[in-house]
């Protein structure tokens, strides 16, 4: 079976655990997943984490190669790419190191991305610190820049050795970075598992106060979703795509906000439309409207306002191309828990929907 073994060529360990950083020590002084560690951090994941990392390996006589980048957006850039992947022949290093992304989604994709580049390809470990990368951009093997044209359009499909979400970095986390990653974790229960939905609403509290095991549940379960997704359909033919939910909506207030709005917030949004829409258009249940709606009350997910002119967001989704003749291809949900695509969604609904709302 060709699809399978490609998923095992490419498999991997996520380890989801408090503490798990620690783990990193004796990995790399195992040298098991290469010789010189080349640790990719951004301005504050280096004084966070990555310092007293460069400490203890130092006590076990391995100098890696620390490479800084700012923190933001910004940095998934070609010129910061081509600055790292020169950075890293001067130093020295060969095939047989080793590339260590430590920060957030930033970090991970650039760090990806550069490790999949430099010299065809060197091997690389992820060490997501935000809440969005420990459920999300750590998994799947999407690694990218981004270029003048478009968000992630110089990128690849690059895996990493293994990931280590360490639950106890997010205790540093601001709170706009963990209500953006929930965003993206109350998705995963929406779209394919109406029990983890349910968890998230009885133990909104714990998750808000980022009870340890709680959230080492939390986003184990997340990896495991996005994983079984994404190894049915690692190249994205089909599948894959019901992770966009709430991401059509979502990027069209993005864009209207002026990327003000962190994207897990705009997300929210979106899934808060959409799925009413499900509900106006006769999809799903006023009792899974319900939990729906109440997993996001619990949890805060666009609870407040939202300054935005219905006739503006459907302007730009109108641009998208996956609208056509009055309708949308998109993302919507039968049941709390699992996923369609709808290749003919009508605009009106959603429209209806944002006027109601907004
Ligand atoms: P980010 O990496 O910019 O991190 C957000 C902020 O938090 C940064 O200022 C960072 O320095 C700081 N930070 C990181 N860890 C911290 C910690 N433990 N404590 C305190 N501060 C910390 O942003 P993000 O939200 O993690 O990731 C967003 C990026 O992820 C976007 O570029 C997006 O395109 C990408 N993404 C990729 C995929 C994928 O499949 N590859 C999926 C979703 C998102
Ligand atoms: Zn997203």
């Amino acid at each position: 079976d060709v699809a399978l073994k490609g998923e095992f060529d490419n498999s991997y360990e996520i380890l989801v655990e408090d503490g798990v950083m620690d783990n990193l020590i004796p990995d790399l002084c195992s040298r098991k997943f290469g010789r010189t560690p080349v640790v990719i951090c951004d301005e504050n994941t280096r004084e966070l984490f990555g310092l007293s990392l460069i400490e203890k390996l130092a006590l076990e006589n391995i100098d890696p190669l620390l490479l800084t980048v700012p923190a933001g957006e910004k940095s998934k850039s070609l010129d910061v790419f081509g600055s790292l992947l020169e950075a890293m022949l001067e130093a020295g290093i060969t095939r047989q190191d080793v590339v260590v992304a430590l920060g957030g989604g930033v970090v991970g994709d650039l760090s990806g991305y550069v490790a999949g580049s430099y010299m065809r390809g060197i091997n690389f470990i992820q060490v997501p610190t935000t809440l969005l990368s420990q459920v999300d951009s750590a998994v799947g093997g999407k690694v990218a820049v981004n270029i003048s044209g478009g968000k992630n359009y110089c990128g690849m499909f690059y895996q990493p050795k293994r990931v280590y979400s360490d639950i106890s970095a997010l205790s540093t986390l601001p709170e706009r970075e963990i209500l953006s990653g929930l965003g993206e974790v109350v998705k995963y229960g929406f779209i394919a598992d109406r029990k983890f939905a349910e968890y998230l609403l009885d133990n909104a509290d714990k998750i808000l106060s980022l009870d340890k095991e709680v959230m080492s549940a939390v986003v184990a379960r997340c990896c495991e979703i996005k994983a079984d997704v994404v190894s049915r359909d690692e190249k994205e033919g089909g599948l894959r795509r019901i992770l966009n939910y709430g991401h059509t909506v979502g990027h069209a207030i993005e864009t209207f906000s002026g990327y003000k709005l962190s994207h897990g917030e705009c997300v929210a949004h979106g899934m808060r439309i959409v799925a009413r829409a499900c509900n106006r258009a006769g999809m799903l249940s006023d009792s899974d409207l319900k939990l729906h709606q109440n997993v996001m009350d619990r949890l805060s997910l666009a609870t407040g306002g939202l300054n935005i002119r219905p006739a503006d967001i459907m302007e730009l989704m109108k641009r998208d191309k996956k609208v056509k003749d009055g309708s949308v291809v998109m993302v919507a949900l039968d049941k709390v828990g699992h996923a369609v695509i709808s290749d003919d969604f009508p605009l009106e609904i959603i429209e209806a929907e944002l006027n109601e709302m907004y």
